[in-house]
């Protein structure tokens, strides 16, 4: 569902083990964001405050968001998501107000997770063409509402973007997005964990991961996904009959073979 202050709340199912790779992203989330939420009072007993915000940056595709959602859901949190961009064009000299209201709504749903994508967007480094009053006040306001939130079992702050050098230095400061977490692009053996988790439902066909990692250097989670995508809609294609329909056929289930992904991976 989209609110009204174009935040979505949901409680997602997604889980670590649908991210392939990441290890070390995966141990940073579960130490800031699983454990504050889900054992807040560990937290209280040895009076140490976590992270009010963590910043997880990287190239794009390379599962920012799954992260965001999968970590959301492993601590039985609602998560909601607010576009940096679209919060400000949307709701030009609305911004300021629309990030109360998302705060205030992650406060009243908590546990939950706040997930601003494209933070940059928002953040923008206050020089240059960004400086304006009403990228100032925005900025301000989150500010004031990093600082505010209830961090222990309440809410936390996730924060996602492809350029960490132009988000305003004041984001960063303790007490708001003080961990930063890095997403990078996958390595062979994180492609070809990722080969096998979008092919997980093709388990009656043996693949090649380790070739098809091999094969895909460069490419990042998005990618693979994308090539898989084109692999299905090949294996579709040769259901194709003389009419051009494609057909169910009774008892034959459509299956992604090895030879449609080597022709995916050939366009
Ligand atoms: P952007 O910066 O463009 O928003 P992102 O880093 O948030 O990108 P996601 O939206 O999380 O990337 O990834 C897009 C899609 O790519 C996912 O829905 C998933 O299908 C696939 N994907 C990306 N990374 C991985 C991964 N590590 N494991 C499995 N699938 C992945």
């Amino acid at each position: 569902p989209v609110g009204l202050d174009g935040s979505t709340v949901d409680v997602p199912t997604t889980t670590f083990d649908d991210i392939g790779g990441l290890e070390e992203a995966k141990r940073e989330l579960t130490r800031a964001v699983q454990w504050p939420l889900t054992a807040p009072e560990l937290f209280a007993e040895l009076d140490i405050e976590p992270p009010a915000g963590v910043l997880l940056y990287g190239p794009p595709g390379t599962g920012k968001t799954l992260l965001a959602r999968a970590v959301a859901s492993m601590s039985d949190a609602n998560f909601a998501v607010v576009n940096g961009p679209e919060l400000m064009n949307r709701y030009v000299g609305e911004s300021e107000r629309a990030v109360r209201r998302v705060f205030e709504r992650a406060q009243s749903n908590s546990p939950s997770v706040l997930f601003f994508d494209e933070i940059d967007g928002i953040g923008a480094t206050r020089t240059g063409d960004d400086n304006s009053p009403a990228t100032e006040r925005v900025v301000s306001q989150l500010l004031t509402e990093l600082d505010g939130v209830e961090r222990r079992g309440g809410v936390t702050v996730l924060g996602a973007t492809n350029r960490p050098g132009r988000l305003d230095k004041a984001l960063l400061r303790p007490g708001r997005f003080d961990r930063v977490v890095s997403v990078p692009m996958p390595n062979r053996q994180a492609r070809a964990e990722i080969f096998g988790i979008h092919l997980a439902d093709q388990a009656a066909t043996t693949f090649d991961l380790d070739a098809l990692a091999e094969r895909t250097t460069g490419y990042t989670g998005s990618d693979i996904a994308a090539v898989v995508r084109e692999a299905g809609l090949l294996a579709i294609e040769s259901r194709v009959d003389d009419e051009g329909a494609a057909t169910r056929v009774e008892d034959s289930r459509v299956r992604i073979e090895p030879g449609h992904l080597r022709q995916a991976l050939d366009t």
